[in-house]
């Protein structure tokens, strides 16, 4: 199973910024769409990504007056992103490496679909589960 095939069952709906939006507006996004992260964009460029550990550890460091920072103060502007033929081992493999939880999916230059750890563990475990059950009936047939 690849990126394509996650896209093809989530959507390639992406939640994005300018990155003059204010982290209090990203925390309300973040809490209204029930998602971990926001790509922040210009120009339709990948400008960074923004998630809710960044919010976080930016109210930690300077108190409740992070909320009125611009996005662009705080985002993570050196994205790790992947592309729709790779495997969900490659996905693993970048989300463990880089210790994050979303994967901007690019095509063609264009921002296509994001994908979460969440979106990964469902498709890793569902695979599993069809594996063994082609076992199952192999040996039973067998
Ligand atoms: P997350 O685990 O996705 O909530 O993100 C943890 C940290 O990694 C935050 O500082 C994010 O800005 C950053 N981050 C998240 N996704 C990516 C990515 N694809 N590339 C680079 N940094 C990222």
């Amino acid at each position: 199973m690849n990126v394509a095939a996650i896209l093809k069952a989530k959507g390639s709906d992406v939640v994005t910024v300018s990155p003059t939006a204010t982290l209090g507006e990203i925390a309300v996004l973040l809490s209204e769409r029930r998602i971990g992260a926001v790509v922040v964009m210009q120009d339709r460029k990948v400008l960074g990504i923004v998630s809710e550990r960044d919010v976080v550890k930016a109210i930690a460091r300077n108190g409740a007056q992070s909320l009125n920072a611009p996005v662009r103060d705080v985002m993570t502007a050196r994205v790790v992103t992947c592309g729709l033929n790779d495997s969900i081992d490659e996905l693993m493999d970048s989300m463990t490496m880089g210790r994050f939880r979303h994967l901007p999916v690019i095509e063609g230059g264009e921002l296509a679909g994001i994908v979460s750890i969440g979106d990964v563990v469902k498709h890793r475990i569902a695979e599993t589960v069809m594996e063994t059950e082609a076992l199952r009936l192999y040996i039973a047939n067998g």
